[in-house]
Parts: C-alpha cells; sequence; structure tokens
C-alpha cells in the first residue's frame, strides 16, 4: 500500500543567512531608485524594509530608529544609544554600507532625520528646498511620520514601496532557500501534530503544540496557529479556541513563522476519526475537498512567468464555481510572501500585474460551508523560469488520522 509518507528533515543545523555583500546590492539598487524617481530621500523605520535594505530586525519602539537613504550621500542608520550595539552588529552596517549614527536620550532624533536629508541634498543641483518629495516605509508609526512631517514643512511624503516593491518582491536565490527551509519545517510541523493525539484536545492546546514544534525546527518564531476543528474550519482565519475536538471532524491546520527572517505559511486539513471507521468523512465533504484539491493543482500549475495575478485566482475559482461552490470560496487565491508573511504580488481578481520569476507566493483556496465544515489547501510557490517550483513537500491529499 502506497499513502502519504512523513516529510524528511533536511534543516541544517545552522540556520543560513543573506550573505553580507548582499545588502551593499540592495542599498545600491535602492539609492539608484530614489534618484531615479528624483526623491529628496528614503527614510525607513523599523520593520521589513529595514530587516531588507540593512538585515537589522530592531525593536519597534517609539525612540526613533530610522535609515535615512539620501538623494545623495552615504545610506545613515540613526539608532537611539542604547540599541547602538544591535544596530552595530547588522549586516549593512558590518558590511561597510551603512553608517551608524546613534542619538542621545535629551536629543531630539527627528531634528537629527531632517538634518540628514538636507545635508544629504547638497549636492543636487536644484538643492532641496525642503519642497521634495520623501519616501517613509509602510510600517513607520504614525506617531514618528507627523513629527517628521512637522520637521519637513513643505516636503510631500509617499510610500518607500515606490522604490522598495521591485526588489522585495523578486526573490534571489538566497531568499528562496530560506523560504523552502521555512517551508519544510512547516511540512514537518503539520505531519507531526496530524499523526500525534488531537481528539480530546482543545483548539487553544493543540496551537500551543504547533508553536513549540515550529521551533523545533529551526523557526526563531512561531507567528500564527489557525486550528479550525469540526464547525471552526469553515471560518478561514479562526483564533483557535477551547473548542474540544471531536471525532468524526475535519481540523484546519494554517501555521506560520520565520526562518532566518523568512516566513512559512502552510494549510492542511486533516479528518480525525477517533479510530472509529464508521466515523469518517461523509461523501458530501469528500466531493469538495476533491473540487478544492484539484483547483489548488490547477491553479498552482498555471504558474509561469507572464500569467496574470488575477488569473491564478481565476483558474481556481472556476473550478471551484463550476462544482456549486462559488459562493463557498469567498478568499482571495494568495498573497506574496517574504520577510511578511502577506505582501505582495496578491492573486486576486482586479490585480493583473504578470509573475516574473523569483517571485513567491502562496496557492491558498478554500471551501467553506458555515456552520458546518471548510477545507484549505495552502502552499508557498515560486514562479520559476518554466513554471512553478512548489516549495511545499507534504501530500495535499485529505489526511485521514485516528487523532
Ligand atoms: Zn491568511
Ligand atoms: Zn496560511
Ligand atoms: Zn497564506
Amino acid at each position: 500500500m502506497t499513502g502519504p509518507v512523513a516529510p524528511v528533515s533536511f534543516a541544517p543545523a545552522v540556520r543560513p543567512r543573506i550573505p553580507v555583500g548582499r545588502f551593499g546590492d540592495r542599498l545600491a539598487c535602492a539609492e539608484a531608485g530614489v534618484a531615479a524617481a528624483g526623491m529628496g530621500a528614503l527614510l525607513v523605520g523599523v520593520g521589513p524594509d529595514l530587516a531588507y535594505l540593512a538585515g537589522y530586525e530592531a525593536m519597534p519602539l517609539e525612540r526613533l530608529t530610522m535609515l535615512v537613504i539620501a538623494a545623495s550621500g552615504r545610506a545613515t542608520l540613526l539608532a537611539p544609544r542604547l540599541e547602538a550595539a544591535p544596530a552595530r552588529a547588522c549586516p549593512g552596517v558590518v558590511g561597510g554600507h551603512i553608517d551608524l549614527e546613534t542619538w542621545e536620550e535629551t536629543e531630539d532624533p527627528v531634528d537629527r532625520v531632517a538634518g540628514l536629508v538636507r545635508h544629504g541634498n547638497l549636492a543636487r543641483p536644484t538643492h532641496l528646498a525642503i519642497a521634495d518629495r520623501v519616501a517613509v516605509s509602510d510600517h513607520l508609526w504614525a506617531r514618528h511620520l507627523l513629527r517628521l512631517q512637522a520637521a519637513l514643512p513643505g516636503a510631500s511624503f509617499l510610500s518607500a514601496s515606490v522604490v522598495l516593491r521591485d526588489l522585495r518582491i523578486v526573490k534571489d536565490a538566497d531568499e528562496i532557500q530560506l523560504l523552502r527551509l521555512a517551508a519544510q519545517a512547516a511540512d514537518r510541523v503539520i505531519w507531526e501534530v496530524a499523526h500525534g493525539r488531537l481528539v480530546g484536545r482543545t483548539e487553544a492546546d493543540v496551537a500551543r503544540e504547533v508553536c513549540d514544534r515550529l521551533i523545533a525546527e529551526g523557526h526563531e518564531r512561531a507567528d500564527f496557529a489557525i486550528v479550525g476543528s469540526g464547525p471552526n474550519s469553515a471560518s478561514p482565519h479562526h483564533e483557535a479556541s477551547e473548542r474540544v475536538i471531536k471525532a468524526g471532524e475535519p481540523i484546519v491546520l494554517d501555521i506560520g513563522g520565520a526562518y532566518g527572517g523568512y516566513a512559512s505559511d502552510t494549510t492542511r486539513t486533516i479528518w480525525v476519526t477517533g479510530g472509529d471507521a464508521t466515523r469518517g468523512p461523509d461523501d458530501e465533504f469528500l466531493r469538495f475537498y476533491a473540487v478544492l484539491r484539484a483547483a489548488q493543482a490547477e491553479a498552482t500549475h498555471a504558474v509561469r512567468p507572464g500569467i496574470a495575478c488575477e488569473r491564478i485566482d481565476l483558474v481556481a475559482r472556476e473550478l471551484i464555481s463550476a462544482s456549486g461552490h462559488g459562493a463557498h470560496f469567498f478568499h482571495r487565491t494568495g498573497h506574496g510572501i517574504g520577510l511578511e508573511v502577506h505582501e505582495e504580488p496578491y492573486l486576486v481578481a482586479g490585480n493583473p500585474e504578470p509573475l516574473r520569476p523569483g517571485m513567491a507566493f502562496s496557492v491558498e483556496p478554500g471551501i467553506y460551508l458555515a456552520g458546518r465544515y471548510g477545507a484549505r489547501i495552502e502552499d508557498i510557490v515560486i514562479c520559476g523560469d518554466d513554471g512553478p517550483i512548489v516549495l511545499n513537500g507534504l501530500d495535499r491529499d485529505l489526511l485521514v488520522v485516528t487523532g
């Protein structure tokens, strides 16, 4: 008899890292983007853009940490004095690509940023009469942005994604390797949880196990563990609750975290019988699961350079709609993934953006019958030169377990 096999662990003892020199390349691209867009400066606060450009995963604080990339001049990381040690240790600074400056508790860091922006524009022919465009990262807190706007009167503010989205949306080989290791770790966690005891436990208890296992499988952080049992499986973003899992029902497991900074996000639907052969999946569930399985496979199969994001969504949606379940698939088919678990590109109706080699995203259709049960299958997929590269290796057939 053949059946699904346990995923093998390829996890390296030491998490691979993005090479230090890569941050120099990324900064050079960002600087070129600032110049090409004719912007005065790119201001990057704590968040995924800072991790991308500097390799610095700083704590978001009321004290301002900011990478300033002015139209001319060196990239400067301004950090509070008490964060100097971690800031100095980040690859962007270690590699000599970024100058580190610290500010004292009694100083106004926003004034310092405004000074760096002005200074970084002195060499420009039209010398920023402070009437210029300044791009800020999407994750910058409003409290910081409002003060920057006051300190740079006349400047117009726009999103840093103007420059950074095109860089971040295509993953290089090192990023893809981290996404692959993250996906494989999530595969193993789902396998282990699915083959352990489930009946009689609460969803919240299983969710805690998921988080512990993600860490044990090499993640530095577990971010979410959706454990939707029975009727809760019909709620796509169900919060694991105190509901006790029963024999004879499905469980949607949707789990993720960060591995080497890159996100995992994988869903499998399982069915627990409690060891009772009469408590297997009913015909209706098997029917719509088969449709879902085909829709997820076809949408994945359609991935290739040049195809529109919305087209991938349509492939899954048409199959599900043809089965009469169109109304029961009410979210987009997928989202980009990288340093953030949800980022561009979004596989959704209305997004004509063509896929490019190196784009990474989820393919995750679902069918949800409110009040009864539901199912979802989610893989992380890379757009390869000739078609899809699926990072998850876990079988996609309905996994029927004793639980
Ligand atoms: Zn989601
Ligand atoms: Zn997910
Ligand atoms: Zn997802």
